[in-house]
């Protein structure tokens, strides 16, 4: 599996496993699945409630705890005690360190995310996290962020996917040395189902998920697809070995919308407690 260099010189496998939206009580058994797969990157978050079962599967699978990359986020209602709320993480996780904790939203109406920033900065130089990072920043946020942050962040976890690429913020990201994480990569499945990945999945006896995730592997992006399904969940995986050419990948940049799946994080505000 490829891995990516961070900007503080860790490593990310570029394919990992998404659990947004996975209930609680299935987590364990569907991080197994993805585990035996061969993820060994999982992204999770407070907000997501199921930190306990990734955790469960974790210490259940018996891998070397520094074979697999964990990322959290912090809640958007939580800016203003990070410090807490990482505690929280951190122990449903059962994990002494994290290897990415994220800034889940900027929610710019609180005011908040520079502060937050601090104690992220905290938790880092306390050897808490091996790397911090923000998600759902938009260009505005990561100028604002920067004019007092003491580190840059690693990652920026965004909404990308072949419909709603945001080809301007993922260049900013590349250009200040920040790595762009592909959330919604499939567009939530939305993606999967047009003429042009079709053709190529047929051209290549691969699936259009798989299609879909090769395009982001060759973008370099890390890539987190959910699936709570074992089949598909071994099909995503598989698509790390497959390579598409520059004229295949030029028609899957061709599909852009601009429809956006998620929320606007220019706006969007609600505390995910
Ligand atoms: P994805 O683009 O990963 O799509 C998930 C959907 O696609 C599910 O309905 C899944 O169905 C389906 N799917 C998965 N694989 C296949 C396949 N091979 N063939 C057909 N359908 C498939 O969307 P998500 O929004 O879940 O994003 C992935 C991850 O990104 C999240 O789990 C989370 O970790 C992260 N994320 C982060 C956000 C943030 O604000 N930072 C916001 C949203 C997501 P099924 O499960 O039934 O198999």
């Amino acid at each position: 599996m490829s891995e990516l260099t961070l900007n503080n010189g860790v490593t990310i496998p570029q394919l990992g496993f998404g659990v947004f939206q996975v209930p609680p009580e299935d987590t364990q058994r569907i991080v197994e699945d993805a585990l035996e797969a061969g993820y060994r990157h999982i992204d999770t978050a407070a907000a997501y409630r199921n930190e306990a079962g990734v955790g469960a599967a974790l210490a259940a699978s018996g891998i070397p705890r520094k074979e697999i990359f964990v990322t959290t986020k912090l809640r958007n209602g939580e800016q203003g005690r990070a410090q807490e709320a990482f505690q929280n993480s951190r122990k449903a996780l059962g994990l002494d360190v994290v290897d990415l904790y994220l800034i889940h939203w900027p929610v710019p109406s609180q005011g908040l995310y520079a502060q937050a920033w601090k104690e992220m900065e905290r938790l880092y130089n306390n050897n808490q996290v091996r790397a911090i990072g923000v998600s759902n920043f938009l260009a505005e946020h990561l100028d604002s962020l920067l004019e007092s942050a003491e580190i840059v962040p690693a990652v920026n976890q965004i909404e990308l996917h072949p419909s709603y690429q945001q080809a301007g913020l993922a260049a900013k990201c590349r250009s200040l040395g920040i790595a762009v994480e592909a959330y919604s990569p499939l567009g939530q499945g939305g993606d999967l189902n047009g003429h042009a990945v079709t053709a190529i999945a047929q051209a290549h006896n691969a699936t259009t998920a798989q299609v879909v995730l090769a395009w982001h592997l060759a973008a370099g992006n890390i890539v987190i697809p959910k699936s709570a399904t074992a089949s598909r969940i071994r099909e995503n995986f598989a698509a790390s070995s497959l390579v598409l050419t520059d004229e295949e990948l030029e028609s899957i940049g061709a599909l852009e919308s601009g429809a956006r799946l998620g929320s606007d994080p220019a706006v969007a505000s609600f505390t995910q407690m």
